[in-house]
């Protein structure tokens, strides 16, 4: 094995351990959570190393990368992701590499995915998707406002080949590790409040919700997808 995947591999293991210990913590078992690795820093080597050391849940941030990366790595065992922004025109051909989308930020998007997916002969008959909510108040962030989704849901309900799963949203980028938490909680609360008043064919079981700096509050505030990159690759460069 090379240095390189050796160190990723241990990467892997220390944070797979923590990922344990978080759902331990909070009454949970770790099997609801899964590792969606983040390759978006990183090579086709390190990517490589990565499978190797059992992460097949893997995710991209730019279509462009996705779609490079993808390609590479077209084994059915692997799993792409994307987590974010999607433009309509780059629709087309992200949708066949996908098996899930976090970043389901707007109408406009899941109209246009819901279209082409009618279209396209896809392996999945639906997309996995999950809603993406700007719960930081961020307004260089992307996604629904909290306060907008129960009045839309209806709405996204009629998109019937896309298959939401889930609520997805990121930490306050300023802010520390309670602040995160606080964030955390608000989506979970929000996904509570919506389950009274669920439109059929809508499930919103899953969160999708931490990454490197914020994961462990995450899963103890109900995360079942937590999306990492940096930590993977501590000690590559
Ligand atoms: C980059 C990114 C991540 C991973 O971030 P790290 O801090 O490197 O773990 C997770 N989610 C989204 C949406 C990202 O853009």
């Amino acid at each position: 094995m090379s240095q390189l995947s050796e160190k990723i591999a241990n990467n892997v293991a220390a944070i797979r351990e923590r990922i344990v210990d978080a759902a331990k913590r909070s009454g949970r078992n770790a099997d609801e959570v899964t590792l969606v690795a983040i390759t978006k820093y990183v090579g086709l080597e390190e990517t490589k190393a990565l499978i190797d050391a059992g992460c097949l849940q893997l995710g991209e941030s730019r279509p462009q990368s996705l779609w490079e990366k993808a390609d590479a790595f077209s084994d059915n065992s692997v799993h792409w992701h994307l987590i974010g922004h999607l433009q309509t025109n780059k629709i087309k051909r992200t949708l066949p590499l996908i098996s899930t989308l976090h970043s389901g930020d707007r109408i406009k998007l899941l109209k246009a995915l819901n279209k082409e997916a009618e279209s396209a002969n896809l392996s999945t008959p639906s997309l996995p998707i999950y809603l993406e909510v700007n719960i930081s108040g961020d307004t260089e962030k992307h996604g629904f406002q909290p306060d907008d989704l129960e009045k839309l849901l209806p709405e996204i309900a009629n998109f019937h080949s896309l298959q939401v799963i889930g609520l997805m949203g990121m930490a306050a980028r300023q802010g520390g590790i309670e602040i995160a938490r606080k964030n955390f909680e608000s989506l979970r609360l929000l996904r509570d409040r919506l389950l009274t008043n669920l439109p059929e064919n809508v499930d919103l079981s899953q969160l999708s919700m931490g990454m490197s700096g914020d994961f462990e509050v995450a899963i103890e505030e109900g995360s079942t997808a937590v999306r990492i990159g940096s930590s993977l690759f501590e000690g590559c460069s």
